[in-house]
């Protein structure tokens, strides 16, 4: 790839964290105007036990938004340094959740597209588990692929075991098995998020590379506590949920990074 081509990424990745980042920062302002709102009505309250219950909730409501606030100004310090913070990485953790859905609305508000948004928001996961992976080797790296990749006519059942596949080649199953073999990783095929959480559970990775759409790549992020998981976007050349494409580069480097900690995720 020409570095042109490599600028124009990073400052496509940079605008695309961006979105997400400005959304985060106006939940927590629009939360707190609701806080501030509630408090004005509370000091126009008249019975005084009205007062005192209210202004309990508000108090709790704003220690928890400077909570909030600590884990935001943290992940916006940590991606801006490129610099992990361990110890706040739980705060941010809980910021990130509880402030996602009223980014996804505030974004609905202001005319941008979910996926755009849940795009962005797996940048900024991704940015941060390369910055959180310790510089160790991790030997168990699990491939979670969706079934959306497989040939839509293709006959065999790959979901169960993904070694059915005969190497046609008519979907990228076939060199997604080869790069596995090759780099020594776990492939397998997932219909959902359920089966995708047995599998994690019954296989216990180090780490997870996983491809899907925005939306399942969001939850799934969430869903999974304490591991990395490093989210790549599938392409949909025909539309969403059947004969979708990855590029295999990407998983290729993904991996490459969880077992050797030492590349660059160029690209990604
Ligand atoms: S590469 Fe494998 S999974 Fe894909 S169509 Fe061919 S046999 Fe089916």
């Amino acid at each position: 790839m020409s570095s042109i081509m490599q600028e124009m990424n990073e400052v496509e990745k940079k605008v695309k964290k961006r979105i997400f980042i400005g959304l985060l920062v106006c939940s927590l302002l629009f939360l707190v105007l609701v806080v501030a709102f509630a408090w004005w009505i509370v000091s126009r309250q008249a019975f005084y036990f009205n007062k005192i219950l209210l202004t309990s909730i508000i108090t709790v409501a704003l220690l928890f938004f400077i909570l909030l606030a600590v884990g935001l100004l943290g992940l916006i310090w940590s991606l801006w340094r490129s610099k992990d913070l361990t110890s706040l990485q739980r705060i941010m953790h809980t910021a990130t959740s509880v402030l996602f859905p009223v980014a996804l609305r505030l974004g609905k508000w202001f005319g941008l597209e979910e996926e755009k948004v849940k795009n962005s928001y797996i940048q900024v996961s991704n940015q941060l588990v390369r910055m959180q992976t310790r510089p160790q080797a991790l030997q168990k790296v699990l491939i979670l692929a969706p079934h959306c990749l497989q040939w839509s006519h293709c006959l065999y059942k790959i979901t169960i075991n993904v070694h059915n596949c005969k190497g046609c080649g008519k979907c990228p199953i076939a060199d997604l098995i080869k790069l596995a073999q090759k780099l020594e990783a776990d492939l397998v095929v997932v219909t959902g998020g359920t089966l995708a959480r047995k599998v994690v559970k019954e296989r216990r990775p180090q780490a997870i590379v996983a491809i899907a759409c925005e939306r399942d790549l969001t939850s799934g992020i969430q869903d999974i506590e304490g591991l990395p998981v490093y989210g790549i976007v599938n392409e949909r050349p025909e539309g969403p949920c059947a004969n979708t494409r990855v590029d295999l580069r990407k998983v290729e480097e993904a991996i490459s990074y969880f077992q050797h900690n030492n590349e660059k995720l160029g690209g990604l």
